[in-house]
């Protein structure tokens, strides 16, 4: 029970100030995810739902330690709909974060089904073990749809893995509480119930969860934030394809894991790009960019890594590919491009390329590889443009011919 005397003093028990502590570390938490949201660029708006949830819990809790409001009937009532309005918070902003169906008509009808029966087992047929069940199990089952809801995290990253477990034990640990709790709390009566070191142990247990569910779910912010602003330092913006930095560390660990393989290098520059930048604009030069940024991305293979080296140059690794294989790709990016119809240039001749193809040689560095290849791009160029080049062989433009033994092509 709280005593007050003046308006500044709070007399409060030891249990009173221990399970204080929930409500206290529930609203610091709920501030850290307003600040995890704010730091990632306020994207993650599941964020702002876990960190309500959190708010409304330490309000459901405070209202029931002080009993405010001071009616038993009215305390139970209020703190069980915040304690109910903060699970279904919880529950929305879980699966929201993994795009997960919420069944928000059940959750509302839940809150006030449960709110009716709390009511019932107080005002008109009072019952506190029922009234126990009554909460602890319609949470329950709150936590439990929505942990059934984003079932398939449990197959994924090791965070969301661990998050899952996690929100699953919170779902069952409500059952497992309320199981325990109601048999001291009939055998020894509420109030003494109320008094005792295991009603603290029980509060503590809900800490304890609300505590690694935070972690958790900061953590899984956190390497979401992280991993934005990976892409946004590898990633260019135009063509999203690498940028040069990170196709160059990419390669490197790829030549290492198949150093024992056949790897190729394509290069690829636009023809006469600045005639199309000048002609029509930086714009319609961008769409262009854009555009082949489609076509690489489309016709690479999963293993392969394309950047975008600068201006209007490109470039593909391919692992575990022959000459000609990479020649075949590149005569496929250069067809698709002089197929592609811009609608900014209609009536225009069609954009092309010209490409250098290359092999990488028995312990050859990338760099030499780029220059080799970048010689054959140059030839393309001096050859009229719109063609690939291979190293050693010739130049291909048009279709490339399927060949068993993986000869070279020739030129056409
Ligand atoms: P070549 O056939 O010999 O390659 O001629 P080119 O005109 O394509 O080559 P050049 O190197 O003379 O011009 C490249 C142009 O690419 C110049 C530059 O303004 C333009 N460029 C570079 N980056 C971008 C970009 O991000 N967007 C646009 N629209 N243009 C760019
Ligand atoms: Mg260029
Ligand atoms: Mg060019």
């Amino acid at each position: 029970m709280l005593h007050g005397s003046g308006i500044f003093a709070l007399h409060l028990t030891d249990t009173q100030i221990l399970t204080l502590g929930s409500p206290a570390v529930s609203i610091l938490f709920s501030f850290g995810f307003v600040l995890v949201w704010n730091y990632g660029r306020r994207r993650a708006q599941y964020l702002l739902l876990i960190s309500a949830s959190f708010f409304v819990y330490a309000l459901a809790a405070i209202s029931q330690i002080l009993y405010i409001p001071r009616d038993s009937g009215l305390n139970a009532l209020f703190s069980g709909g915040l304690f109910l309005f903060s699970l279904l918070l919880l529950s929305s902003g879980v699966t929201k974060r993994y795009r997960a169906h919420f069944d928000g008509v059940l959750h509302g009808l839940a809150v006030i089904a449960t709110l009716l029966a709390l009511a019932y087992f107080y005002y008109e047929q009072p019952d506190v073990v029922v009234r126990i069940y009554v909460l602890n199990f319609s949470v329950a089952g709150m936590v439990l749809l929505s942990a059934f809801r984003i079932r398939t995290i449990s197959r994924g990253a090791l965070i969301d893995r661990t998050f899952f477990w996690v929100y699953l034990l919170f779902g069952i640990s409500f059952i497992v509480r309320t199981s325990l709790s109601v048999t001291k709390a009939v055998s020894n009566g509420a109030s003494a119930f109320l008094a005792s070191p295991f009603w603290l142990a029980l509060q503590m247990s809900l800490l304890l969860f609300a505590i690694l569910l935070a972690m958790v779910l900061l953590a899984a912010a956190m390497l979401d934030i992280i991993s934005v602003l990976q892409h946004d330092r590898n990633i260019d913006d135009l063509t999203k394809l690498h940028n040069r930095r990170s196709f160059e560390e990419r390669s490197l660990r790829k030549l290492v894991a198949h150093r024992n393989e056949s790897i190729c290098l394509v290069l690829c520059d636009l023809d006469h790009f600045k005639v199309i930048n000048d002609s029509f604009g930086h714009h319609a030069g961008d769409m262009v960019l854009m555009e082949c940024g489609n076509i690489i991305r489309r016709c690479i293979r999963k293993n392969d890594i394309a950047g975008r080296f600068g201006g209007e140059e490109f470039v593909v690794l391919m692992p575990n590919t022959s000459l000609a294989g990479a020649a075949r790709l590149a005569d496929r990016i250069r067809a698709e491009l002089a197929d592609a119809n811009f609608p900014a240039m209609t009536g225009v001749h069609p954009v092309t390329a010209s490409f250098g193809v290359a092999e990488l040689l028995p312990n050859e560095s990338l760099s030499d590889l780029f220059r080799r290849t970048d010689t054959m791009l140059y030839a393309a160029k001096k050859e009229g443009r719109n063609r690939v080049m291979l190293d050693g062989a010739g130049t291909v433009s048009g279709h490339i011919e399927e060949d068993a033994n993986d000869v070279v092509p020739l030129s056409t």
